[in-house]
């Protein structure tokens, strides 16, 4: 396959360069030269002026088994407890075919605005087989490797035991996860997945404290958890809502003690906005968000993700990533914007926007650091989908 120039491409630090890929890898993200890639004779070009070229973002959260369920239920308006109501009464109807249609169409529109890694979380089946959707899963995750990275996470319930979790590690989860807070004793229900994730090698994503009670101290819990059992770096604290609520004095302990563990967020405003606070009166209730500006300003790896796409937990929006990466700015307070001559660090701008960070760069063969699982995926073979216009006027107000 012939090179495949893009000339005259900005990046988000306002510079415009011309960048080489080969054999699906950037090899080259040098200054715009035009008289060069012109005249050309042994590359594909494409004219770039105009565009913004962005690395490729990730999706760090969403639930492939439910995407796209939205119409098949009446939602009833009543928070996380009724939405997980509701999605269990039509769960049972829910087939490896079914999961496998919905999931491949959920990553097609995540696919068209760029993103090229997702995790997903997957719910266990209520049919006779606990692991059904998780196999369909891992049969997706197979299934598209050659143009994205697919990681599974298998959410432990009430009903779980090691046992399961086991054998859906065996079964060909990534990871492992749950939503302790929905136990009657969380810390207990997190560090029996913590065991399992030890005994099998896996990492753990959980959902935590996924309620606006500031008396909710899971993520607390999970702090001294993980720093008593070997997980520093391992571990990802999704949702975080809880956390937003208590006293600064009260944050700020948890929050240090998760830059000791290296506990990552994944805040998900969307999902959040949606469901926390229905039951209050007025339009003054909590904003149910992660504090994203004081875990950013801790140095705590943070992510935003997209979370339910069309299903009963949120019935509305697409999994558009520069729409997520705008929700989580007007949603969270986040400080500072993308401008010409300045970006974010890499922390902020690239992890908290689900983005891959780094920015472009030359990288040789064997350089894949910008992917979770090590792998590049520089792709020539279908048009550059994160590509977006920029236009004129934008970029004059850049400036
Ligand atoms: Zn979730």
């Amino acid at each position: 396959m012939r090179p495949l120039l893009l000339g005259g491409a900005r990046l988000l630090d306002g510079s415009v360069v011309d960048v080489t890929i080969k054999d699906g890898l950037v090899v080259d993200a040098g200054s715009h030269d035009a008289a060069t890639w012109e005249t050309g004779a042994d590359v594909d070009v494409e004219d770039l002026d105009g565009y913004l070229l962005l690395p490729a973002p990730v999706e760090p959260h969403t639930h492939l088994d439910k995407a796209l369920t939205g119409e098949r239920v009446t939602p009833t308006y009543d928070g996380l407890t009724g939405a997980a109501r509701t999605w269990q009464q039509q769960a049972v109807t829910v087939s490896r075919d079914d999961v496998l249609r919905r999931g491949r169409d959920t990553l097609r529109e995540l696919l068209w605005s760029g993103a090229t890694a997702v995790r997903t979380h997957v719910n266990r089946s209520c049919g006779e087989d606990p692991l059904l959707a998780l196999r369909a899963l891992v049969e997706l995750r197979e299934s598209v490797a050659d143009v994205m990275s697919l990681q599974v996470v298998y959410l432990s319930s009430k009903a779980s035991s090691p046992e399961e979790l086991r054998s859906a590690v065996s079964a060909g989860a990534d990871l492992l996860g749950g939503a302790p807070h929905t136990a009657a004793d969380p810390a207990a229900a997190q560090a029996a997945v913590l065991v399992v994730a030890g005994q099998t090698g896996v990492d753990v994503d959980l959902h935590t404290d996924e309620e606006l009670d500031p008396a909710a101290r899971a993520l607390a819990a999970l702090v001294g958890q993980v720093l008593s059992s070997g997980f520093v770096g391992r571990v990802t604290a999704s949702h975080c809502v809880s956390l937003g609520t208590q006293t600064p004095t009260e944050r700020a302990d948890t929050i240090a003690g998760m830059s000791s563990a290296g506990i990552g967020v994944v805040a998900l405003p969307s999902t959040n906005l949606y469901l926390q606070g229905r039951a209050l009166p007025g339009s003054s209730s909590p904003r149910g968000i992660a504090p994203l500006r004081e875990l950013l300003d801790a140095g705590i790896l943070v992510a935003g993700g997209a979370d339910n796409i069309r299903d009963p937990f949120l019935p509305v929006g697409r999994p558009v990533r520069d729409g997520v990466a705008a929700g989580d700015r007007w949603s969270s307070h986040r400080r500072g914007g993308v401008r010409r001559g300045q970006r974010d660090g890499p922390s902020d701008h690239g992890a908290a926007s689900g983005g891959a960070g780094g920015g472009l760069a030359r990288r040789p063969p064997g350089d894949t650091s910008n992917e979770p699982d090590g792998r590049d995926r520089a792709s020539t073979s279908r048009p550059p989908r994160h590509l977006r216009r920029t236009g004129r006027r934008a970029q004059h107000r850049a400036t």
